[in-house]
């Protein structure tokens, strides 16, 4: 099995997402309370913003987490079988998402 291609993907995948969390940066930033601002509609809206910004982030550092460790399984050679039985995991899901880490079967029971 080629890992050149998938290893590729994931580290790419982790750099766009590093990117991102950096372009967010600003949204994340604490709430400023403006004294210009048009009052408790705006603030309100602002946390809310910034909430979906947060949410986004979480979202974020779960996936490169599961990209990191998905890098790792291919340096302990162990990418490509299910972390839960073993199996290999089918090519078509591997192909779909590198950071896939369990077959189909566990997939679904887990679900
Ligand atoms: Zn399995």
């Amino acid at each position: 099995m080629d890992m050149a291609p998938y290893r590729a993907r994931l580290a790419q995948e982790l750099v766009t997402l590093a990117v991102e969390s950096a372009a967010a940066k600003e949204a994340l930033a604490p709430v400023a309370l403006d004294p210009q601002s048009v009052g408790r509609l705006s603030r309100m809206d602002a946390i809310q913003v910034q909430a979906m910004a947060q949410e986004t982030e979480r979202r974020r550092q779960a996936r490169a987490t599961a990209l990191r460790a998905a890098l790792k399984r291919i340096e302990d050679a162990t990418f490509g079988s299910c972390l839960a039985c073993g199996e290999d995991i089918a090519a078509k899901r591997l192909e779909f998402d590198p950071a896939i880490a369990t077959c189909i079967d566990c997939a679904g029971r887990a679900s």
